[in-house]
Parts: C-alpha cells; structure tokens; sequence
C-alpha cells in the first residue's frame, strides 16, 4: 500500500456527494451545496445519493415515482413528460419551504387528472414528492446557501469585471485556444500529455488571467470577513478556499465548460458523461501555511474533474493517483502500474476522470491556489442506476469480468473434455 494514499485513507472519515440534476423539474435550488455522510475509511466525493427520481427504462412506465417514504400507501407520481400545453400557477403568495418557482416548474408534468385540481390538492401532491427528494436537513442547508448567494450577489461589488465575462483571448495561452478552435482530437493530442491512462495534462491560463482571479477571489475573502457572514467552503475537505459560483462566477464558469472543457470530454470521456456536462461546481483551494496542507484520499462528486493550478509559490502539492474506481470497489488496493504522481505548474492543467481517485500532497512552503471545476452530467448519472459493470474503466470490475469469463471458459472445457472421454471410451 501506498504510504500517501492508502494508508492515508484509512485516517479519513468524511464522506461527500451532492445534488446536482439541474435541469429535471424536481431538483432543490443548490445542486452545488455539499451534503456529508460518513464513510469508514475513505473520503468519498462521488455516487448518488439515492434520492432520485425512479424512472424504471425496463417498465416503460410513463410515469416517475416519488422516493421510499410513502411506502404502504399510493405513491405520488409525476409524468416523465410535460403537458407543455399547460399554465402552472403561481405559488409565490403561500408559505412554502421550498422555492415556489420549483411547484410552478413541476406543475407540468402531474398526472392528467391533477392539472386543473384545486391549487391546494397540487401543493400538497407535488410537497409529498419533493420532501422525498429534500428531507428537512437538506431543505434548511439549501435554504442556507440561498440567502448566503442572495446577500453576496446584491452585495459584493466585483474587483475585475473582466474574469465574468469570458474573454478567450485573456483567458487562454493561444496553443490551447487553437487547439479548441480546430476542434478534433489530433489538435487536442497536440497540445496534451497523457501521462497515465485517463490524465491529461496541458497549458491552460494565461498567467494575468491567473493572478485577477486569485486576487478577485482574496478581495472576496476580505469582503466576507468584514461582514458578519462567513465564507462557506468548497468542501468537507477543504477548511480554505471559496465556492466561484456564490459570488457571481457561475455564468463564466458554465461557458467555460461548454465551449473549452466539453469539446475535450467528448472525445476523451464520451463513455463516462463526457458528452453529456450540464453542471458544474466551480471552486478555489488555498494549500499551504495557515492554510490547507494537504487534500486527502478521495473521489471527486463530478464525471470530469478540471484542476489548474493559478499559483504562486510553493514546494510540494503534488497529486497522486491510483487508478479508477467504481463505488463498489473505492476502498480497494491499487496495483502499481496505477501510481501517477503529477506536480503543479501554475496555468496548467490537469483533467481527469472524476472517479480517479487520487489525494495532493502536503504543500511543504508557500502558497498554491488552485482552480477546480467539476464537471457532471445529470444524464449519465441517471443512466449509471442501472448498470452495475464499469469494467470499461474500473480496474476491478474489469478484473472480475475476466475471472468470470475465465472460470466459465474452464468449466466449458471441462464439460468437452469429459464428453470426449465418455465417447472414445
Ligand atoms: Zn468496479
């Protein structure tokens, strides 16, 4: 086992996944707030959260039912499709603990006979599902983090208006620029390495682009420090650092995955969501004195991770990998030829599989800030309830794929070698 990895793991305790279907109707308004259970022995930044809607592919029901606790009673369902033709109403005079934007988004797909009932009989239908969806502690953390981005966003007043609007040129060294401007996977190899199966890394930033968005990011440090509020962090990992898309970063973030890191997933990770990003968590990390020292073991919450590195001087921070794995098989032992041990080169990047598990080294001097976006695709995670191979990149599903096909290939020879016996005897 691996002294930084591994064994590392077995210290930690946190678990972490997030909500994050953004664009089905029945969602809370925060896909991006993190919410924590424990794991024994790995920090755990990934899977679903088996809140979702249970749309079943095998039945070909029309319809989607509400999570487990309505059991022993009629379930409350929703239709998998919209009656686009139908007015919802409007839900902003009643005290509701969820926004009531979302009643009047899932107003159009309640079953037939539920469109024209009583206002109040949809309210408490359409409440019946979505505390399936968002029990209490998790309504009251949304709740949280909306009024924490409310008082930001009519509050803070931006340092470099610049960084809100993507301005390619400022943003891009030109290598990448062209790279994504031709748009194939030959300009992609051209300006990546891929050092291990999975990672990629390349030049990124432009290192003025790199230092406005540090100092943007400490001016709204300083600005929360002087209120009354604190900064709510990335992560249960990270204790510094701050979340982009609470002050306001979030439209640039998007657009920078759509046209910058989607033309790359498509080609390099089709087969995991790649083609597929519709969300994002955007955040900065701060490692080393008075800061965070070191990122545990873990899996991120995201299909693919980009992290780049914005400066500024440091020692130490490397990342250390050790391979891909399902949620079944996170806790097992790596095999040597999935070490890969990266270090940070301010404005460049370093893309990867979000179940890659990986760690960063304690950050020995100075400062590294860092950049992260991860990236998701709300299809895939739906799709992912119903498989239960991954073997095309779980190490260990693919082990046990070849065992099986071995053991059944044995018996098969087995069998013919008997009927062969019986026959010349
Ligand atoms: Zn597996």
């Amino acid at each position: 086992m691996d002294k930084d990895g591994e064994n590392k793991s077995k210290q930690t305790s946190s678990k972490c996944s997030r909500e994050h279907l953004q664009r089905k109707p029945f969602l809370t308004e925060n896909p991006n707030f993190p919410k924590c259970r424990t794991s024994r022995s790995m920090s755990f930044h990934g899977g679903s959260s088996g809140r979702r809607p249970t749309a079943s592919p095998s039945t070909g029901k029309n319809s989607v039912e509400a999570g487990n606790s309505s059991k022993g009673k009629e379930r409350a369902r929703l239709m998998l499709n919209p009656e686009k033709n139908h007015k919802p109403e409007k839900y902003d005079d009643l005290e509701l603990d969820i926004s009531p934007w979302i009643f009047s988004s899932l107003e159009r797909y309640l079953p037939r006979h539920l469109l024209r009932a009583p206002r109040d009989l949809k309210v408490n239908y359409m409440r019946e599902i979505l505390h399936d969806y968002a029990p209490p502690s998790l309504r009251y953390r949304d709740q949280k983090q909306r009024e924490y981005r409310e008082k930001i966003m009519s509050n803070y007043l931006p340092l470099h208006k610049e960084l809100y609007t993507i301005d390619p040129v400022a943003f891009f060294v030109p290598t990448f620029l062209k790279a994504i401007n031709d748009n194939t996977e030959q300009s992609f190899r051209r300006i990546m390495s891929e050092p291990a199966p999975g990672i990629f890394t390349f030049e990124m930033l432009q290192p003025r682009f790199c230092e406005l968005l540090i100092s943007e990011f400490e001016n709204f440090e300083k600005w929360v420090n002087r209120r009354t509020f604190c900064v709510m962090r990335p992560n249960t990992m990270n204790q510094y650092g701050a979340v982009l898309d609470d002050f306001g970063l979030q439209t640039m973030l998007n657009k920078l995955m759509e046209y910058f890191i989607c033309p790359l997933s498509k080609v390099f990770y089709a087969e995991i969501g790649g083609s597929t990003l519709d969300s994002h968590h955007g955040f900065i990390v701060e490692c080393g004195l008075h800061r965070d020292v070191e990122t545990e073991f873990h899996v991120d919450d995201s299909e693919v991770t980009l992290n780049v590195c914005l400066g500024r001087q440091f020692t130490g921070g490397e990342l250390y990998f050790r391979g891909m794995r399902c949620d079944k098989h996170v806790h097992t032992i790596s095999r040597s030829e999935e070490y890969f041990d990266y270090s940070h080169v301010p404005g460049c990047a370093v893309l990867h599989h979000g179940r890659h598990r990986h760690g960063a080294r304690a950050t020995i001097s100075g400062h590294r800030i860092n950049l992260l976006m991860w990236c998701r695709s709300s299809f895939f995670r739906e799709m992912q309830k119903y498989k239960r191979d991954f073997s095309s990149w779980c190490a260990d599903c693919n082990h046990e794929k070849e065992d099986k096909l071995r053991s059944a290939y044995d018996t098969t020879r087995m069998v013919l070698l008997r009927r062969e016996g019986e026959t010349n005897a």
